[in-house]
């Protein structure tokens, strides 16, 4: 059988050009997944305690875009949900990203109160200020603050995630969680936030439930690469195996998830905690606070950052960092040479630190721009 489209990878790029080019174009997708589901790193399931849990983190849907949260609702209800995270520091359980409530929670209220009104004079109520840009301050009581935010909140954590310090990151990656000069205990603050109400699988299911649209499960793209007749091709796997690792390796941070399960109807007060400088795990996740479930039980998982090595544990982030940005960008070269005849998306693909949101709009905008366009 000749396919139209092969599509590697059924994570949410997958899912969303097979979704878009079956139900729009009324063309013919095989997609190749090498795990043994769909749904990527997105990917949920009920265990053995009735609880919804995430196989591969915490994932939270979060968006201030109102054409992918318009898109995906096409797939599923939603349940809304906030997520908010405390982080343990000097032994207290404080709101991170780091706000004024946290301020309150470590310091004396007098000194508190002072650095409070210094945050407000200097960059105004309701701001985020990156903690490598604070630091930048040259107002001792600021800067104060900013060096005590930096290694209480910050330095422990990155070392564990990355092996590497905040400043030997693009600013980006410290800058997802800036020190935010408000009382909102909220981890996000984008327009829309939610959970899929049956879970992320279930939204993944009826996307790629069409006549057009055929999965394989289990099958490494390598292996049938030779086997299946199609006319172009989307791949969302790692950009470096495409290419044989011709120029190398490009590397990537792996994680370790240790999931325990407890009778107790509770563990811990909040979704996420995050263990910035004790423990060699970084944070513990508590599920049904985030997918709702009513169960007797609970699970967590605990998070330990690995290196990844290829055939022992997945790629679950590429790094940002300006040497790596220089050698995806000869990857990306050589993926300009194939004219479009092999199109790259996602967040291996195009080696960038993509939240859900984010994948989504890429793969919409891949479908508009380089796919209808040359229909
Ligand atoms: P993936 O989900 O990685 O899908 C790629 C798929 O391709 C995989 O299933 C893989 O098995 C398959 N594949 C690769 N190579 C091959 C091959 N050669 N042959 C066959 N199949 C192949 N985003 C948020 O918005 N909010 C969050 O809270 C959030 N939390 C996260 C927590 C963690 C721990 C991680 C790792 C990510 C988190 N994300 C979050 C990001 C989110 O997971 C990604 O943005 C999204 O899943 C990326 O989708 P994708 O399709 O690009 O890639
Ligand atoms: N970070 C930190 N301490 C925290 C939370 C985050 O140092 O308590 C830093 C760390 O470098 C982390 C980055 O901010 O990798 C991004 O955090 P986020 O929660 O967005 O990570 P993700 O959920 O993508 O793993």
């Amino acid at each position: 059988m000749k396919f139209d489209w092969l599509i590697v990878g059924a994570g949410y790029t997958g899912c969303v050009l097979a979704e878009r080019i079956a139900t729009q174009l009324g063309q013919r997708v095989l997609i190749v997944e090498k795990r043994d589901h769909i749904g990527g790193n997105a990917y949920d399931y009920f265990d053995e305690n009735g609880v919804l849990v995430h196989k591969y983190g915490p994932h939270i849907f979060h968006t201030n875009s109102r054409k992918v949260w318009d898109y995906l609702s096409q797939f599923t209800d939603w349940t809304p949900y906030y997520h908010k995270v405390l982080a343990v520091v000097d032994g207290k359980k404080v709101p991170v990203p780091f706000n004024l409530n946290s301020l309150y929670a470590l310091f004396p209220p007098k000194y508190a109160e002072k650095l409070e009104n210094i945050l407000i004079t200097e960059y105004g109520f309701g701001v985020k200020v990156p903690i490598l840009k604070l630091l930048e301050s040259d107002i001792s009581d600021l800067k104060g603050l900013a060096q005590y935010i930096y290694k209480n909140v910050f330095y422990g954590y990155t070392l564990k995630q990355w092996e590497l310090k905040p400043e030997e990151l693009s600013p980006s990656v410290t800058g997802r969680i800036p020190v935010y000069i408000s009382r909102d205990d909220r981890y996000f603050q984008d327009t829309y936030q939610a959970m899929p109400k049956l879970g992320y699988t279930e939204m993944f299911r009826k996307m790629l439930n069409h006549r057009n649209i055929k999965v394989l499960l289990n099958t490494e793209y390598q292996e049938i690469k030779n086997e299946v007749q199609f006319s172009r091709m989307i791949y969302t796997g790692p950009i470096d195996a495409y290419f044989g690792y011709m120029f190398g390796k490009l590397p990537y941070r792996s994680l370790k998830f240790d999931f325990v399960q407890y009778s107790e109807e509770k563990y811990q007060e909040v979704a996420q905690v995050n263990y910035p400088n004790e423990y060699p795990f970084t944070r513990i996740t508590e599920f049904k606070h985030m997918t709702g479930s009513q169960s007797k039980g609970t699970t967590i998982a605990i998070e330990y950052p690995q290196r990844y090595i290829e055939g022992e544990n997945e790629p679950y982030y590429p790094i940002p960092k300006d040497e790596y940005q220089e050698l995806y960008n000869k990857y990306l070269n050589e993926a300009k040479k194939l004219n479009g005849q092999v199109i790259f998306a996602g967040r291996l693909a195009d080696y960038k630190y993509y939240n859900m949101d984010q994948v989504v709009a890429r793969a919409l905008h891949v479908f508009e721009k380089e796919i209808c366009r040359n229909e």
